[in-house]
């Protein structure tokens, strides 16, 4: 008596004609709910150790005199423990994320607020190493998921500082468009090949481990700027090319721009 899920596609068959095909995925969506919970609880019990290691190895480098070698070996530590502790909280996020049930779309997102947030971020990574600027409507205000639509803008603009050679150039746009709000964020940075770009928002992928790994990521920021923008039936952008920059984007749709007359 349980209830089965299908997987029902249209397809175009000759003149006129359509073809239907059903697909039972009930065992498919099992599977992935079960492995999301997984993560999920994994991720949730690795945190605790995690801040333990990290809470001593701080206390050893204040209170221990250490030898060059020894310090050197103690730094590698802390950065690995916390490269690790950023992973299990953006593993946390995604799960959190993946799962859209809780998600409420009434809430008015300030977005002079959250711009100003993004700004002071850039700085921060940028270190004046690089030509930033902005050109944002701080008036076009819309309702969503502030959490969501923050973590969205923020890991597009961290990548495009992350995957950009410093002297090199990130502008930020937020703007009215017919289709909606737009946000986007163009670097003059390493780009992308064509046939990584469908990819790019799967965790964990990257187009160079080695390289994504030393310039600070997690290999999950994508795949929850996907699942933040999806909630807000919004689909990410990426028009890439290789060794010239990318411009990464997305469009808040019509209905969820706060123009003033919703009773809120
Ligand atoms: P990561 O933590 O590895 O940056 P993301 O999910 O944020 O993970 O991005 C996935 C991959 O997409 C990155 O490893 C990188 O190869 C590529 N990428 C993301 N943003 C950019 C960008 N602005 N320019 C070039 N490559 C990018």
């Amino acid at each position: 008596n349980e209830s089965r899920v299908l997987e029902i596609r249209i397809m175009g068959y000759g003149a006129g004609q359509r073809l239907l095909i059903a697909r039972d995925i009930t065992r498919i969506r099992q599977l992935e709910g079960m492995r999301k919970e997984f993560v999920a609880n994994v991720s949730h019990e690795l945190k605790t150790p995690l801040t333990v290691l990290q809470g001593y190895l701080e206390m050893m480098q204040e209170v221990a005199e250490f030898n060059p070698g020894q310090h050197k070996a103690l730094q590698q530590m802390q950065q690995q423990t916390n490269r690790m502790h950023s992973m299990v909280e953006q593993l946390l996020v995604l799960s959190r994320i993946e799962d859209g049930s809780a998600v409420n779309l009434d809430a008015k997102v300030n977005m002079a607020l959250l711009i100003d947030m993004l700004k002071e971020e850039a700085q921060a990574l940028a270190q004046g190493q690089y030509q930033l600027s902005f050109d944002c409507d701080p008036t076009l205000n819309i309702y969503g998921n502030e959490v969501q639509i923050r973590s969205a803008c923020s890991n597009l603009l961290s990548n495009a500082i992350r995957y950009t050679d410093p002297g090199g150039s990130v502008h930020v746009c937020w703007k009215r468009v017919p289709l909606g709000a737009q946000f986007s964020v163009t670097d003059s940075g390493e780009g992308v090949a064509p046939q990584h770009l469908t990819r790019l928002t799967e965790r964990f992928y990257r187009v160079d481990s080695a390289r994504s790994r030393q310039r600070g990521g997690t290999g999950l920021g994508l795949a929850i700027t996907k699942h933040a923008l999806n909630h807000h039936q919004s689909d990410l952008m990426i028009e890439s090319r290789l060794g010239k920059g990318s411009c990464f984007s997305f469009i808040i749709p019509n209905h969820l721009i706060d123009t003033g007359k919703r009773g809120h």
